[in-house]
C-alpha cells in the first residue's frame, strides 16, 4: 500500500526523443576531494524516436584525471586499455557535446547508479552535482521490471540477467561497453514496452524535487509512535471469521518489522501478525502478514 504520489510524472508526447545512456567508470582516490570517486571514462548512448526506432548514437571516451590507470576489473570488463582512455576527451567537453545530443529528450538509464555517478562527477568537475542534460528521466530498470511484473526494490535485476529472463539474445563479448549496453537496454525496453504505462516512470528531472527523490534513502520505521505510522495498520482480523482480533502482547521489533500475538475470541484461535513500515520518498509502504 502506497500513499498517493506527490511527485509530478510527465505525459508521453509525440515526437519525443528518448536517449538511453550507459556509462563506464573507474574508481580512484581523489586527494583534493579526500575520497574515492567513480570517474566516468565512457559515455555511450542511443537516441530513439517516439516509436523507439534508432535515430542517432553517441560514444565518447573520457581521459580520467583522478586516476589514470584503470583497475584490473574495469580493464577486464570493458576491454579498454590505459592508452585508450588517455586519448579520450575531458569530462566537461564530453558533457557539453552530450547535452547538445540530448536536447529536450528524455534520458533513460538502467537503474539509478549512473545518475548518482553523474552527480558525483559533476560535483567533482563543477562543484555542482546537477546534471545539465537531465530534463526528463526514466529508470529503465524500474520500468522494465514493472512491465513484466517483477518489480522489487530490494531485489533489482541486472541488465544481462533481465535480458536472459525475457529471452533477448546478446553476446557477453559485446557487453560492458557503454554503447553496447545502451543498445541492449533498448532491446529489452522494446521487448517489454506496453506492459506498463511508460509515462508513470517518466519524471521531471530539472527540479530540486528530482534530486531530493533520487538521493532519498528508504528506511524502515522502528518506532511505532512515529507520525508516519498509520495506527489502523496495527489492527488485524481473524482469518477464519473476519472479526477484529485482540492483541495479547506488546508489539516487538524484530528484523525491521513489528510482531505481535493476537487472539480471536469467537474462534478461540491464536495467531501472530507481522507489520513493517518502509519510509520512501513518496510515502510509506506498509507490509502486513499473518504468520500462523
Ligand atoms: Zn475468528
Amino acid at each position: 500500500m502506497l500513499a498517493p504520489r506527490t511527485f509530478e510524472t510527465l505525459s508521453v508526447y509525440y515526437y519525443m526523443k528518448y536517449i538511453i545512456l550507459d556509462l563506464e567508470w573507474n574508481t580512484g582516490y581523489s586527494k583534493s576531494a579526500h575520497r574515492f570517486v567513480n570517474e566516468i571514462i565512457e559515455f555511450g548512448a542511443v537516441k530513439v524516436d517516439d516509436s523507439f526506432q534508432v535515430v542517432d548514437e553517441f560514444s565518447r571516451l573520457i581521459a580520467p584525471r583522478v586516476k589514470k590507470r584503470l583497475s584490473g576489473r574495469v580493464k577486464e570488463l570493458t576491454h579498454l586499455t590505459n592508452e585508450d582512455v588517455a586519448d579520450g576527451a575531458d569530462f566537461l567537453s564530453v558533457s557539453r557535446a552530450f547535452t547538445e545530443f540530448v536536447g529536450d529528450g528524455a534520458v533513460m538509464t538502467w537503474g539509478t547508479t549512473d545518475i548518482h555517478t553523474l552527480m558525483e562527477n559533476y560535483l567533482l568537475y563543477t562543484n555542482d552535482n546537477h546534471i545539465p542534460f537531465l530534463h526528463r528521466y526514466c529508470d529503465l530498470q524500474e520500468y522494465c521490471e514493472k512491465a513484466i511484473d517483477r518489480y522489487d526494490e530490494g531485489n533489482q535485476i541486472g541488465l544481462g540477467r533481465f535480458a536472459e529472463i525475457i529471452g533477448v539474445e546478446f553476446s557477453e563479448e559485446e557487453q560492458h561497453r557503454a554503447t553496447a549496453d545502451a543498445y541492449l537496454s533498448l532491446k529489452c525496453l522494446r521487448h517489454v514496452l506496453g506492459g506498463y504505462p511508460l509515462e508513470s516512470c517518466l519524471l521531471q528531472a530539472d527540479c530540486e524535487a528530482f534530486y531530493d527523490r533520487i538521493q532519498f534513502k528508504n528506511y524502515f520505521i522502528t518506532d511505532l509512535s512515529s507520525p508516519d505510522v498509520d495506527r489502523a495498520q496495527l489492527k488485524f482480523r481473524c482469518e477464519s471469521c473476519g472479526k477484529q482480533a485482540r492483541r495479547m502482547k506488546k508489539w516487538r521489533l524484530r528484523n525491521k518489522s513489528f510482531n505481535a500475538d493476537f487472539y480471536c475470541q469467537a474462534c478461540d484461535r491464536r495467531f501472530s501478525a507481522r507489520v513493517s513500515f518502509k519510509k520512501r520518498y513518496d510515502g510509506v509502504k506498509v507490509t502486513r502478514k499473518i504468520i500462523s
